[in-house]
């Protein structure tokens, strides 16, 4: 687009105080109180969408033996120079140590979760959510803000189903993250990623996870562009991609078919006919990491983030002094609304004090004079300059209580 206006996320995360990265720990991001907010908040939104989809919430550790690595083809075909790996005594009585690693993704630690005990038909589909803290290494000049980092939080879940439920929980997976997307006001595209060069399991195994994805597609009228080559090592996939407000292409979700890991760990269910079967695995992530996307949408909407988003909903303008209590009472009011409001009490001009909440691209402004305080109103601005006008304190409580509610700008 050319604009020289557009600031890059590091830039606004600090001026609106929201994260920042620092040589102490290359590639992993610290978050400040308000930045924190919008990392709680689409966590809260990805564990409604999850609850209601039947998935049920794990968590594993971060640090295992790299044997688990080893074992499920990781180590050899996404390489350990990839992860973190470390040499560990179990205490100064042991001088040989153990092989460990920062885990760089949470699905072989997933079948371990199935694993626990015998598993039933009757389970499946078997749906388990985390969201796990990751480490991959990343070159240090690739290294780039949130949009790359060594450290990550990954949105992810794993299905465990018969061969017959992987069409249906792949296609409620697509229809989620329609959802999800939409909801930014993003239209998002697909991508079919086959077989890669270097990969486990056989061709047959291949054959029947890449028509499994097809049919999915074919069946939901979705065209796919296809990124041959391109699945993960244990199978093929289809991943999401959006164009954010300067036209760049992101890929974000994920939703892969796996034959391969349940063969490694020896999965098992026992069917109607009281006989063991391998289920299915189905990857899946919506947002892919909570900082890159948080990166993504820093820069798409330029810090404008949705109202329910936004680190600070509302800011109150007492336009004197004599105005700063009727301000406080307000502001009680919206916080016991669960409202996010602060009051700039500064004896700073009206205008500058507006000037500064539109610069910090605060959704609304409330500014409060005299006729305010006798009238039991608000004078209602937008960041974007307009006027609304005055409001009844519960019109407009009601208004942006709907508006957070409905996530809906
Ligand atoms: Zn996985």
């Amino acid at each position: 687009m050319g604009n020289s206006n557009l600031k890059d996320h590091k830039q606004i995360g600090q001026e609106q105080e929201l994260f920042f990265t620092d040589d102490i720990a290359p590639g992993a991001p610290f978050w400040l109180p308000k930045g924190m907010i919008i990392f709680k908040e689409l966590e809260k939104f990805i564990r409604e969408l999850t609850e209601a989809a039947g998935y049920l919430e794990t968590s594993t550790p971060i640090m295992v033996k790299n044997q688990l690595f080893k074992d499920s083809g990781h180590w050899e075909k996404f390489g350990a120079h990839n992860m973190y790996n470390l040499q560990l005594s179990d205490g100064p009585d042991d001088t040989k140590g153990e092989g460990y690693s920062l885990k760089p993704m949470n699905c072989p630690e997933s079948t371990l979760l199935y694993r626990f005990r015998p598993r039933s038909y009757k389970e499946l589909p078997l749906r388990l959510a985390e969201i796990g803290r990751l480490h991959r290494r990343e070159k240090s000049g690739e290294v780039n803000g949130l949009l790359r980092v060594r450290q990550l939080t990954m949105d992810d879940a794993h299905i465990f189903c018969t061969e017959e439920q992987v069409n249906d929980e792949v296609s409620n997976i697509l229809d989620m993250m329609m959802e999800f997307y939409q909801n930014f006001g993003f239209e998002p595209e697909f991508r079919f990623a086959t077989r890669p060069e270097q990969r486990a399991g056989n061709d047959q195994m291949w054959d029947k996870a890449e028509k499994g994805l097809v049919d999915v597609l074919q069946k939901k009228h979705i065209m796919a562009g296809n990124k041959v080559g391109d699945g993960a090592f244990y199978g093929p996939k289809i991943d999401l991609h959006i164009k954010d407000s300067q036209d760049r292409e992101w890929q974000l979700a994920t939703v892969q078919l796996d034959f391969h890991m349940p063969e490694a760990f020896k999965l098992e269910y026992v069917n109607e006919l009281g006989e063991k079967k391998r289920p299915v695995m189905v990857h899946r992530a919506i947002f892919g990491s909570f900082e890159r996307f948080i990166g993504i949408l820093t820069e798409h909407f330029q810090g404008s983030f949705p109202t329910w988003l936004s680190p600070v909903q509302v800011t109150l303008v007492p336009i004197a002094e004599r105005h700063n209590e009727y301000a406080q009472k307000i502001a009680e009011q919206l916080k016991g609304k669960g409202v996010r409001v602060e009051v700039d009490s500064r004896s700073e001009s009206m205008q500058a004090k507006i000037r500064d909440a539109q610069l910090n691209k605060v959704p609304y402004m409330l500014v409060v004079g005299d006729r305010e305080q006798s009238d039991e109103t608000v004078a209602v601005r937008s960041r974007d300059q307009q006027d609304l006008g005055s409001l009844k304190i519960d019109e407009f409580l009601g208004k942006i209580i709907t508006e957070i509610e409905s996530r809906s700008k």
